[in-house]
């Protein structure tokens, strides 16, 4: 099955990977990939190098643009620094037909926002570790998103992540580890995400897994 997004890819799974080391020079692609994203990370924007991420997408174009975004988790200011590479990375993602991987945490409002400027442009979104009540959702699936549930499910006292799980279209539904290279070996399988998924949504789970592969290819726009 497709791991939605992850830094580094398990054995058991294909994955979209946003490669966080894809910027300094000797890149190699990493095993396991579906899909390979490239782009700056919100906590990383000092580094960010317009023309590299055109040279990297040019190069491979089957890659999408991610993981991108705002981020109020680091700190509650977001810098201009910031904002200025997000939409530098959107009207590029817009520009070469692109799907993206979005981060937002704690400013998903902004984000969605910012994201609706390229509603026509961007062919899809992945909402990626996203956990706001299901308020946006409307404006989500306008956008052709999609949102990835995460490993957090697999906590029993996540009340309020399990409900938005329970509420979010079928047919916009993804499952993400979001391994990294440090938390490889405690990150949870995509499988056991979708599992408990299952169980929420009182579905078969092969036929869960099959739903949420096709709607990844739909994604990645094969
Ligand atoms: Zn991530």
């Amino acid at each position: 099955m497709i791991d939605a997004h992850c830094h580094v890819a398990d054995s058991s799974s294909q994955a979209i990977i946003c490669p966080l080391n894809w910027n300094n020079g000797d890149f190699k692609p990493p095993e396991g990939a579906r899909a390979l994203f490239f782009g700056c990370h919100p906590w990383y924007v000092d580094s960010y190098d317009e023309e590299h991420l055109r040279q990297m997408l040019e190069e491979n174009p089957g890659a999408g643009v991610g993981e991108i975004g705002l981020d109020r988790l680091k700190s509650k200011e977001i810098s201009a620094r910031s904002r200025v590479v997000f939409s530098s990375q959107l009207q590029i993602a817009a520009l070469m037909k692109r799907p993206v991987v979005l981060h937002g945490a704690k400013c998903w409002g902004e984000v969605v926002n910012e994201a609706k400027r390229y509603a026509q442009a961007i062919p899809a979104f992945l909402f990626h570790g996203f956990s706001r009540s299901g308020g946006l959702l409307p404006d989500i699936k306008a956008l052709n998103g999609f949102v990835s549930i995460g490993p957090a499910l697999l906590n029993d006292h996540a009340v309020n992540y399990r409900e938005l799980a329970s509420k979010i279209p079928l047919d916009m539904l993804l499952v993400e580890s979001d391994r990294t290279l440090e938390t490889a070996a405690v990150t949870p399988k995509v499988i056991e995400v979708a599992r408990v998924l299952a169980r929420i949504r009182n579905i078969d789970e092969e036929k869960l897994i099959s739903i949420l592969d096709s709607n990844a290819q739909r994604f990645l726009g094969d």
